[in-house]
């Protein structure tokens, strides 16, 4: 059956409402008043990009929210949407010396917003506006996600003329199209943009790099150029029914959400979602809240495997999707060429590959199904647009990751398209010490990394905050050519 929308406005309005609410002023200053100002405090070292946080939280103790924003925003440029969609639990609140104390960590992000939100809704300008006296050097940066706008805003801050390409027609990248509507809107990210735009960026949407501009005509009109692409199309299923109308991308059905009255947004009845990240936990949640009455994640491996974190699960559960683990996908089944169900299979791992059971199979009916299963990487395009870039084995550009310099003196890189995926904070952490090593390249001044490493990072490795990119020292030496 052709999909329809199943809820009146009302009662998505109330549905997609902020499943965070702001904090009241009261509470803000009493949960401001709980924290420790820590001498070395390591909710610091576990953000990529460095708040610190400490001593915006005293500001907001204090009575000074936006003298707290102005802390935020010099260190990181998008902080009002980092308050909201940033992993607080695994970073900054996760390292709160409270825990250790069997106490409730500091609401960091809820303080954040909180001073972000206060200068926001009073159009407060905190940031000094960026030197009058110019470089003289001129940086292209391709891609107006939280990489490139957080490389942007510190070259602007260098004193630097930036130009942003962007082939979307609005700005912001993920942030404006691809995070769950109830956790931010996609306002929010565009008030950053404004806010970039504010430091005397120039942001040009609408316009394909490799497509609509030559990167040779960016050479030869730029000092330097800082790649941040992010990653591609989702990864595809690769089995039959693939091609179905109903069977479309956990993301793209992210962007209707964000594009689209939601009131007018056509949603299954029965939604299965083949994935278990973020954005599988974030599609199956949304769909529900769309008013699915059936939404249910499909997962090869086991239940400890899944990269979603833990707190997304719960919510997940909570909002009454169902899980099924150790279950292959098999077949997309249809009727009259409409998706009716998903032929499933129990799943066991063959020679380190997941591989379907035979004899195992049943179908769970379903009219709608959202392909969550990962981003390709962008190495073709990449290799077309920038043949003399190395692009290593996992098909991201290679790149020094304190520097973000890559193998071409010139090209600098950070986000997705460098790391192969990370949260939205790693992005602009790497933005931004990419601009710390464009200005490097470009003035021969020293490079001071602007972020500590992450402690929690080092700890976890790429499913961290770290800022290390997982690249073998020799490797990088050799194509760099250190
Ligand atoms: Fe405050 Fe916790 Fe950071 Fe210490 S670790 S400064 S208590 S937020």
């Amino acid at each position: 059956m052709p999909l329809s929308p199943l809820l009146p406005a009302d009662v998505l309005a109330a549905n997609f409402a902020d499943l965070k609410p702001p904090l009241r002023p009261q509470e803000a200053l009493v949960e401001a008043h709980r924290c420790l100002y820590c001498f070395d405090a390591p909710c610091i070292m576990a953000c990529p990009t460095g708040i610190d946080i400490p001593a915006f939280i005293k500001k907001i103790a204090s009575g000074h929210p936006a003298g707290a924003a102005k802390t935020i925003l010099e260190a990181n440029i998008l902080g009002a949407s980092c308050a909201r969609v940033c992993p607080t639990s695994v970073l900054c609140e996760g390292a709160c010396v409270l825990a250790d104390r069997d106490e409730q960590p500091i609401m960091i992000g809820r303080l954040q917003r909180h001073a972000t939100d206060y200068v926001e809704q009073r159009g407060l300008r905190v940031l000094p506006p960026p030197p009058a006296k110019k470089s003289g050097k001129k940086i292209a940066v391709i891609g107006a996600g939280p990489a490139g706008l957080g490389c942007a805003a510190e070259l602007a801050r260098l004193g630097h003329s930036v130009t942003v390409f962007e082939k979307q027609k609005q700005a912001g990248g993920l942030n404006t199209y691809g995070i769950a509507y109830y956790k931010m809107k996609p306002q929010v990210s565009l008030a950053e943009v404004e806010l970039v735009r504010s430091l005397g960026v120039e942001i040009r949407t609408g316009l394909a790099v490799g497509k609509d501009i030559a990167v040779a005509a960016l050479e030869q009109d730029f000092d330097a150029i800082f790649i941040g692409v992010g990653l591609g199309a989702a990864t595809r299923l690769r089995i039959p029914g693939e091609n179905l109308p109903e069977v479309i991308d956990a993301l793209d059905f992210i962007w209707q959400i964000h594009t689209r009255p939601l009131e007018r947004i056509p949603i299954g009845s029965r939604v299965a979602v083949i994935g278990c990240g973020n954005t599988a936990i974030d599609a199956v949640t949304q769909a529900k809240r769309l008013g699915a009455h059936r939404s249910f994640i499909v997962y090869r491996r086991d239940e400890h495997d899944m990269p979603a974190y833990p707190f997304e699960y719960e919510h997940a559960k909570h909002d009454g999707a169902q899980f099924f683990f150790k279950a292959a996908p098999v077949e997309i089944i249809a009727t009259d060429g409409h998706v009716t169900g998903l032929r499933l299979a129990l799943a066991q791992m063959v020679g380190g590959k997941v591989e379907p059971i035979p004899g195992t199979e049943w179908i769970e009916p379903c009219d709608l199904v959202l392909k969550a299963v990962g981003q390709e990487k962008q190495s073709k395009l990449l290799r077309e647009l920038f043949p003399s870039l190395t692009i290593d084995a996992r098909g991201v550009i290679l790149h020094d990751p304190l520097t973000g310099r890559t193998n071409v003196p010139h090209f600098f890189t950070g986000g997705d398209c460098g790391n192969g995926g990370r949260e939205v904070v790693n992005a602009v952490g790497e933005g931004k010490k990419a601009a710390h090593g464009i200005h490097a390249f470009l003035t021969g001044a020293k490079t001071t990394p602007p972020v500590q490493p992450s402690r929690l990072g080092a700890k976890q490795g790429a499913a961290g905050s770290g800022l290390m990119a997982p690249i073998r020292a020799h490797e990088l030496e050799a194509a760099l050519k250190l």
